[in-house]
């Protein structure tokens, strides 16, 4: 599992863009991209730029898997990490979100970030990560580990 530095603009960049796309009432997502092998985020995209219908049901449903691959193939990148928004203080991870990791890697970091992204001020901190670790199975990080795994500089 790789720590994940995070440029404090493209930070502010992924919560303007999950709070602008939620428009208070549904949930938005998107992925924290890095060079191969990298730790240090260097591009921000979102789910709809790859899919329009991402978010039409409240909660994402990403269907624009082959157009996000194809891009970061093109663009030499990979995934970091992703995020989504969930309506509430609660960022505890639904049945869905297990089930449906965006990449099936073991150590592949899943952010929830709560309020739809609303809140004038939204750190690492303040969101709840998990670590994949293969089939069903996740790993949620204390507050203090969210802090130290993903650095916002
Ligand atoms: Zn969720």
């Amino acid at each position: 599992m790789r720590k994940i530095l995070v440029p404090l603009q493209l930070w502010l960049k992924l919560m303007y863009g999950l709070k602008v796309r939620g428009q208070g009432r549904r949930e938005s997502g998107g992925l924290l991209l890095c060079k191969q092998g990298e730790s240090k985020v260097s591009k921000i995209v979102f789910y709809d730029q790859f899919d329009k219908s991402v978010s039409d049901s409240g909660i994402i449903e990403f269907k624009g898997a082959v157009f996000l691959f194809d891009f970061l193939a093109k663009e030499n990148l990979e995934i970091l990490a992703d995020i989504h928004s969930h309506p509430t203080n609660n960022t505890s991870q639904s049945y869905s979100d297990m089930q449906h990791p965006i990449v099936r890697i073991k150590g592949h970091i899943a952010i929830i970030a709560p309020n739809y992204a609303k809140d004038f001020i939204m750190f690492p901190k303040h969101c709840s990560a998990y670590e994949f670790l293969g089939e069903l199975s996740w790993r949620k990080f204390t507050k203090k580990e969210n802090s130290i795994q993903i650095s916002v500089f």
